[in-house]
């Protein structure tokens, strides 16, 4: 889950204030006028997160999310008949990556051993899509490797386990997904024909948010991370279920992965997250570059992934935390006696804040 319902819950926020201003309007005397925009403003601030958060808990806790899911995919698939974006595979050895483009901006991915012809894939958004790509490649599905429970990274485990009866599904048990079959902690392994990945507990976006690594080093290539709503191409997740220091820790994970590490994130937010980080950071040529670069994809509806995690330090605000033309951007200076991290959390809280903000217009 990213975007959408937000807006949607700030326009019901926005109803609501001008309702509240239409009220107002009735008033003649400018000084009551002037008291009743600042109520109604109030009620805007007090009401916008608890109506986000109603929005959130019903899409993640009741059938109404899924239900929402589901016109999401029916939606998508009239919409991107061929998928959103024009996703190319990668290979190292016997290794292939094949991305597939789900949903109006979410990816699969299918992991596969072509030695062996075992697959797994990572968040199976659209069982159908997924099914294509599984027969195209004439592969077996050995596991689904699940980050978070939102619908749109866990909504077609049901229909592949039905259609593949010895795929298992990976996750963390603290994060209610969908026809779980084996629960993982930090940094245990699955191992799929000769493939490896390590779950990593990655909380923040929820509770239970796991990320994957495949370990490539055997056949020649660097690590895979499969990131889900953790990190984005120059973005991170909403903080759904955690704070900035859960979030900044789980981030330091990614960032502790090495320089070369691919990422293979959740969604395609390219464009609009170097856009928002280009108006954070004004004079930063690898930021510029990179827009460029995403720019010129995206007219060719071309996917942006894989970045690496040595690009993403240099341009990715979430990854830059430490930066003092970030902090300065910003606004923001270390108080005397803060810790280094707490600062740097107050820093992600500033910019998630900013982001939000942002999205939502
Ligand atoms: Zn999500």
């Amino acid at each position: 889950m990213a975007g959408p319902r937000c807006r949607a819950v700030l326009r019901a926020a926005a109803a609501a204030g001008a309702c509240g201003l239409g009220a107002a309007s009735l008033l003649r005397c400018p000084v009551l006028h002037r008291l009743a925009r600042r109520a109604a403003a109030a009620l805007m601030a007090l009401a916008g997160p608890l109506l986000f958060r109603v929005g959130y808990s019903l899409y993640a806790r009741t059938r109404l999310g899924y239900l929402f899911y589901k016109r999401q995919v029916k939606k998508a698939r009239e919409r991107y008949p061929r998928g959103h974006s024009v996703s190319r595979p990668l290979g190292f050895g016997v290794v292939k990556i094949l991305p597939i483009p789900v949903l109006s901006n979410n990816y699969s991915y299918l992991v596969i051993d072509t030695g062996s012809g075992r697959a797994a894939v990572v968040d199976p958004s659209d069982p159908l899509a997924v099914q294509a790509a599984i027969e195209e490649e004439g592969v077996l599905l050995e596991a689904i490797l699940c980050t978070h429970k939102h619908w749109d990274h866990s909504g077609g485990n049901a229909a592949l386990r039905q259609q593949h009866g010895s795929c298992k599904v990976y996750g963390s048990a603290l994060d209610a997904v969908p026809e779980l079959t084996n629960p993982l902690t930090d940094k245990e392994r699955v191992s799929v024909g000769c493939l490896s990945f390590e779950a990593l507990a990655t909380p923040g976006h929820t509770v239970g948010h796991m990320a994957y690594v495949l370990d490539a080093a055997p056949f020649g290539g660097p690590p895979c991370l499969f990131s889900g709503d953790l990190l984005f191409l120059a973005g991170c997740g909403r903080l759904f279920e955690g704070s900035p220091e859960t979030m900044l820790a789980s981030l330091d994970v990614a960032v502790g992965l090495g320089e070369d590490t691919l990422l293979w994130p959740g969604h395609e937010y390219a464009l609009e997250c170097l856009t928002f980080a280009s108006l954070l950071e004004l004079d930063n040529p690898a930021l510029e570059r990179k827009l460029l670069w995403a720019t010129e994809q995206r007219q060719e509806k071309r996917s942006t992934c894989p970045s690496t995690i040595g690009e993403e330090k240099t341009y990715n605000p979430f990854l830059r935390t430490h930066r003092r033309e970030l902090q300065e951007a910003l606004g923001l200076t270390r108080r005397s006696g803060e810790p280094a991290d707490a600062f740097r959390a107050r820093v992600l809280k500033e910019v998630r804040r900013r982001k939000d903000l942002y999205k939502a217009t």
